[in-house]
């Protein structure tokens, strides 16, 4: 285990809250709302889903009560950290007609509140590494992201409860973190190993009541994620297939995936990666005035491939395959690696079932590594 500092008492949990707090961070962390666990404004550890676990498949998600002790006994929700960081809809910059006749613009950059995020999954953290890459690419970085990356504060959770839709282990993504956080938790039935990750992750530990780890819970937290990762069932028929699915790109299987395919773009809603967006100017009536709105977009939608009077995509099929020949194929020659990072999000919350693991296995067959 990398830098383990310390363990944290379950009750303790609470002084890591204010201890954030005091630092100017507003917190937000898993609540259950809805039925489904999601981030929520946190302060007050009794508001963390203490005995909650949970059921997921394909095409289900299903929370329950049960009597462990622990409140991070669940795998990860439909929310990842993208909408705070790339908002769902947004205005980027308005422009108005003076008096004159001439057009001024006003950008709309957000002010960013020090946000603390408590219970980050290993995958999302490699999600954010890639969202990173993308947003922040230094010739053309985004400044509505840049902003409120910086005032993020990452207090990951080991994932010792994976659900029967994660394959992080497949794409290298989990169930540790090993990167990308300011603290890392693994939690046990009585409290918290404790391991930070940046001077800013130091900091806030040096003002923790934290023990000195025991040998005994440093080799439970190892047990209990080598158990995590034998557990995963689903995985990549490879890591790098861009190739398989490049030279099958007439597979009869994009047309069978086809018939069961909503298009209603659920799975790029909740994956961590997706970042597609389209760009809209809402007008006022008098037409002195155009917000201009960014807003997620889906390669499920006919929009998306829409291009002078033509889409280029009207059918499912193609939109299907666009979707998992970019996520998992073209990725690589943009980013240097596949963009999933196997949450399973997209599995469990397909009204349909549709498992992208089956899909790319029967489109590529067995794959060896590249
Ligand atoms: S493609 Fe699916 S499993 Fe992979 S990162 Fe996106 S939502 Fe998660
Ligand atoms: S694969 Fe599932 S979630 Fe994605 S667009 Fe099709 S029906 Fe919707």
């Amino acid at each position: 285990m990398n830098q383990v500092l310390s363990y944290l008492p379950r009750p303790d949990l609470q002084v890591l809250i204010e201890t954030l707090q005091a630092a100017g961070f507003h917190c937000v962390g898993p609540r259950v709302v809805d039925g489904a666990i999601g981030y929520g404004a946190l302060d007050d550890a009794a508001q963390l889903p203490w005995g909650v676990t949970e059921m997921q498949a394909p095409g289900h998600y299903r929370l329950s009560d049960s009597d462990t002790p622990r409140c991070f006994a669940w795998a990860n929700g439909p929310q990842a950290l993208k909408p705070f960081l790339f908002a769902p809809r947004e205005n980027l910059w308005t422009s108005r007609r003076e008096a004159d006749g001439g057009l001024h613009c006003d950008e709309t950059l957000p002010e960013a509140m020090p946000l603390a995020v408590i219970g980050v999954r290993p995958c999302d953290l490699a999600a954010l590494a890639l969202h990173d890459q993308h947003f922040l690419r230094q010739a053309v970085s985004d400044p509505y992201y840049a902003r409120r990356r910086e005032a993020l504060f990452l207090v990951a959770v080991n994932c010792t409860h994976p659900a029967a839709t994660c394959f992080c282990v497949s794409t290298g993504d989990g169930p540790r973190a090993t990167y990308g956080y300011d603290l890392a938790l693994t939690e046990l039935d009585d409290g918290y190993l404790v391991e930070a990750h940046s001077e800013r992750g130091r900091a806030i530990a040096a003002v923790l009541p934290l023990a000195a780890e025991e040998e005994a819970q440093v080799a439970a937290a190892d047990v209990a994620l080598q158990q995590a990762a034998d557990s995963q069932t689903r995985r990549l028929p490879g890591t790098h297939l861009q190739a398989p699915l490049f030279a099958n790109l007439n597979h009869p299987r994009w047309d069978e995936v086809a018939e069961r395919c909503l298009s209603c773009g659920n799975c790029t809603s909740v994956c961590p990666t997706c970042f597609c967006y389209s760009a809209h100017d809402q007008p006022t009536l008098a037409g002195d005035l155009v917000e201009h709105y960014r807003e997620w977009d889906s390669c499920f939608t006919q929009g998306h491939s829409y291009i002078h009077g033509i889409t280029l995509r009207a059918e499912t099929a193609p939109r299907y395959r666009q979707w998992l020949t970019h996520k998992l194929g073209s990725w690589h020659a943009q980013y240097g690696r596949s963009g999933c990072v196997g949450c399973g999000r997209c599995i469990a919350w397909c009204p349909v079932g549709i498992d992208l693991t089956e899909e790319a296995a029967a489109i590529c067959g067995e794959v060896a590594p590249a």
